[in-house]
């Protein structure tokens, strides 16, 4: 940032810029300067680059020009949309009173304020907002003092829709936290921000200091005395709520949000899933980012904005709890039984407006006339669903909503009469409240239009009496009405008038002479002009009061609104699991609280989906898996492409579909409730992080063995492969022991290590599976079937022919292979001799002196060989290493 000149000599106007701007060094200020927001300085630089406005000059300052970019004020949402996304914060610095009431009070500038700061997490604005995304505020606090050490408070808030929840929390939990909400903004006092976690959320820092006597903070904001009533909070947990509400009173201004209670997450259990497992599984997102070719979008036959935002928030946070899940599935399967009933809800559900947002852009002032008519239509939409779900015997959940869609104190009724059908844009455009509802409006737009036939008699008038007949009364923004003619009759008016109209109201004055025509008035015209103007104000704010009686009206009522609103969006989650179960083979899982695991034909969603849309490729092959206890661990071997990764996720993804309350893409599924999912499938890098490959890998596998329980599911691919081999091959073996032995959890550990095949007969709970390869006239056929046992061979040789390596090299490969195979047989009499977890660990882990390969000396070569992992390798990496090979021999 360059420096900021001194304020010193600057122009009135100037000064109040550079105040705005000390206020908010971070921010670009915006400056209203009548019909623009103009932006001075560094900020008209940076916004000039950002938005690609040009930058012009507007005076001096110190002697310098001043470098100005402005935006237009109908255009604001707009820039700031754009703005926003480029990561800049913005402050509105608004004009706070008329050039009139300046001079009035002899003020050398009209009055100017930061009325909103403009950050990533407290937009509200439609077009600034994601619709089927949450946007929250994420404040985090720490307690000092022995007891809280290490823990952390959590508080967030989403401003858009009223939703405002909060957890006390140990400081390693704050990145699973933080790859759930995936917070548009985080707020916290400075010396939080060297926790470890954040180093990746720099750009949505935003700081604070802490908040001073928080639960008055917080019971201020809600006016009561005490905070019991809404449920138990701690210590940290409070001076995280009571950071949000000071952040937003900071950047909102003098408009209040209207946040719920904050709800404390304490007792509610989730799906514990870490920030490595959201990304291996592509949940909300795939792993490039993209929100296409995730879980979430491949599942969502949701028909409204809100129906997805609580998708999305189910599969990011699944339940633990089985009656829980089981109502969410109970009212799943009697949606998919009634087709009629769905059928009905889900043409109310389709193009049902957001009210939620509406409502918290009610709440902040900031809305337009369509935000209530989005409640005026959402809540017809809901009494329509409540009269379709009016029978009985439906599931608790469904008759839940149902009577939550008719909410008490509903201003539906009120808002249909009140409002005419289609509304405009703007509240300032007028034309919002309906003929019939208000009298005094109806009067003053009476006496307001009755003014505008007045005009027309006027002009008739005039003509006649002033004798010209081209005569036009025209309004001007300066003057108000004003007769206008051609110049030659407006000059022979003014030097010859006729007699009678010397005196009196009719009698012309001149006004104006412009290059082909003149203007004139007359007294009875210009009383007219005050009353017409009168009336159109009194009408503007008549209708004015009019809209802020019915905003009134919605925000009495908006706790019953907001739970309609909710209603609707559980309504239309269940409708659209139904829909889409509808669709294909998709089945109710069975949750039982025993360890199970038993899916028949299961398939993954959204490479099922990819497959589906591509033409000429074959369709999914499903799987079945069983976990079940006597065989909790599958060791899935096989080669590259052959399905392996889409097995291991399809399987995760069970879980997470099953615990959201979804049902589930297979034939049938029985899971026992896990309590923790870990999935560690596909890249493992960690560039902006700088920790190789390896170190990523093993610092996840640690996270693993630490926080698995026996009712937790593991989904590994290819442990070790960021190492030696020998390395990797001792670790993969003893992460596999672990498991088995000590954490007992459900695990499928998929890996190239074939030499792992032989723990089987040691590790009792050890089931062996692999990808089915044919050959099918010398070609590689995948068939994406597992089955029982391990991979019979490795095929990396038959890639690298494919792929046009020289016959005498394959062939000589083959033979080096051979030997290195015989040699690996030598590994199970190895199996025999360890088998304890922990004593693989500890061993040196230098491979034990094998026979030397027939036809392979040993030394260098040896070394070289013992290198190369046939699975791990490309074709053209092949065809370098036996190169390599092919001159140390
Ligand atoms: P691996 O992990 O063994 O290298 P992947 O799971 O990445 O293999 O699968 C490779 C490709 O094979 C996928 O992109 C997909 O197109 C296809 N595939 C995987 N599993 C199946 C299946 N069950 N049915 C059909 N195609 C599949």
């Amino acid at each position: 940032l360059a420096a900021l000149p001194s304020a010193e000599g600057a122009t009135p106007a100037m000064a109040q810029w550079f105040a705005a701007k000390q206020a908010h060094p971070e921010a670009l200020v915006f400056f209203r300067m009548g019909d623009f927001f103009e932006l001075f300085f560094d900020d008209a630089q940076r916004a000039g680059e950002a938005l690609g406005l040009a930058v012009s000059h507007r005076g001096e300052h110190r002697g310098q020009p001043i470098p100005m970019a402005g935006v237009p004020v109908h255009a604001l949402e707009n820039y700031l949309a754009r703005l926003i996304r480029h990561g800049f914060r913005v402050a509105i610095c608004e004009q706070r009173e008329t050039p009139e009431q300046a001079k009035a009070r002899k003020a050398p500038t009209i009055r100017r304020e930061v009325v909103r700061l403009v950050t990533p997490g407290t937009l509200t604005e439609e077009a600034l907002l994601e619709g089927g995304r949450a946007a929250w505020l994420l404040a985090l606090a720490r307690v000092e003092g022995e007891l809280a050490a290490g823990s952390l408070g959590a508080a967030w808030a989403d401003l858009s829709t009223g939703a405002f929840a909060c957890e006390a929390l140990p400081v390693a939990e704050l990145p699973a936290l933080l790859a759930r909400l995936d917070p548009a903004e985080i707020v916290l006092p400075e010396d939080l921000d060297a926790l470890p976690a954040l180093a990746a959320w720099a750009e949505r820092l935003s700081h604070r200091p802490a908040a001073r006597d928080p639960a008055r903070q917080v019971a201020e904001f809600y006016g009561v005395a005490a905070l019991d009533g809404f449920g138990g909070f701690g210590e940290a947990e409070l001076a995280a709520c009571a950071l949000v509400l000071d952040y937003l009173r900071a950047t909102q201004g003098e408009a209040a949000p209207r946040l719920r209670p904050p709800e404390p997450q304490g007792g509610r259990e989730v799906l514990r899933m870490d920030a490595a497992t959201r990304r291996s599984l592509e949940i909300l997102k795939s792993e490039r980012g993209e929100t296409r070719n995730c879980l979430a979008a491949a599942v969502d036959r949701t028909l409204t904005a809100p129906g997805c935002r609580e998708l999305a928030a189910r599969l990011a946070a699944p339940l633990t709890d089985a009656a829980a899940i089981g109502a969410r599935h109970d009212s799943v399967a009697a949606l998919l039984a009634d087709t009629p009933l769905r059928a009905t809800l889900r043409g109310a559900l389709r193009g049902a407006p957001d009210m939620a947002r509406a409502l918290a852009r009610l709440a902040l002032d900031r809305f337009a006339p369509r935000d209530l008519a989005a409640l005026r239509d959402g809540l017809a939409r809901a009494e329509a669903m409540a009269d379709a779900l009016e029978r009985p015997g439906i599931p608790a959940l469904l008759a839940a909503a149902r009577a939550a869609l008719r909410p008490e104190g509903s201003p539906r009724a009120e808002l249909a009469r009140a409002l005419c059908p289609e509304l405009p844009a703007r509240l300032e455009d007028g034309n919002i409240v309906a003929p019939g509802y208000d009298g005094e409006l109806d009067a003053l737009k009476r006496l307001r239009d009755n003014a505008r036939g007045a005009i027309a008699a006027m002009q008739m008038r005039l003509a006649q009496d002033w004798g010209v007949a081209s005569l036009k009364i025209r309004h001007h923004q300066q003057f108000g009405f004003l007769a206008e003619m051609p110049a030659a009759a407006g000059e022979k008016l003014l030097r010859d008038p006729p007699a009678a109209l010397r005196e009196g109201p009719y009698a012309p004055m001149h006004r104006q002479t412009m290059a082909n025509a003149h203007r004139f008035t007359c007294a009875a015209l210009a009383e007219l002009d005050r009353k017409l103007s009168a009336a159109g104000e009194q009408a503007a704010r008549r209708e004015a009061a009019v809209v802020r009686h019915l905003r009134a009206l919605c925000l009495e009522a908006a706790r019953p609104i907001d739970a309609a609103a909710a209603a609707l969006a559980e309504l239309d989650i269940h409708a659209a699991a139904a829909e889409l179960a509808a669709g294909g083979a998709w089945c109710r899982p069975e949750l039982v609280e025993r360890p199970e695991f038993r899916i028949r034909q299961g398939r993954h969603p959204v490479v099922e989906a990819a497959l589906a849309r591509q033409r000429g490729s074959g369709a999914f092959v499903p799987n079945d898996a069983d976990l079940s206890p006597g065989q909790r661990l599958c060791l899935l071997t096989g080669p590259n492409m052959a399905g392996k990764s889409t097995f291991l996720r399809q399987n995760a993804l069970m879980v997470v579909l099953a615990q959201a309350g979804l049902f589930v893409p297979a034939g049938s599924a029985r899971l026992g409730l896990v309590d923790r999912l870990f999935s560690r499938v596909g890249a493992a890098d960690d560039i902006a992080g700088g920790r190789s490959t390896f170190m990523v890998e093993m610092t996840e596998t640690a996270a693993i063995l630490n926080q698995a329980t026996a009712r937790s599911l593991v989904v590994l691919d290819e442990v070790g492969r960021g190492t030696a081999t020998w390395d990797g091959l001792a670790i993969a073996w003893s992460v596999l022991e672990a498991l088995h032995d000590r954490i007992r959890c459900r695990a499928i550990f998929a890996t190239h290590f074939h030499e792992l095949t032989a723990l089987a007969p040691k590790l009792p709970e050890l089931q062996l599976a692999t990808m089915q390869v044919r050959e099918h006239r010398g070609e590689v056929v995948f068939q994406h079937l597992v089955g029982a046992g391990a991979a019979e061979k490795s095929w990396g040789l038959h890639v690298a022919r494919l792929a046009g390596v020289p016959r005498p090299v394959v062939t000589r490969a083959g033979a080096v292979l051979a030997a290195l195979e015989a040699r690996a047989a030598g590994l199970e009499p190895l199996a025999e001799e360890m088998p304890l977890f922990g004593q693989v660990a500890e061993r040196d882990t230098a491979p034990p002196a094998p026979a030397s390969p027939a036809g392979v000396s040993e030394g260098p070569l040896h070394a070289a060989l013992a290198e190369i992992d046939p699975d791990a390798l490309t074709p053209r990496a092949a065809l370098e290493a036996l190169y390599r090979l092919k001159q140390m021999a």
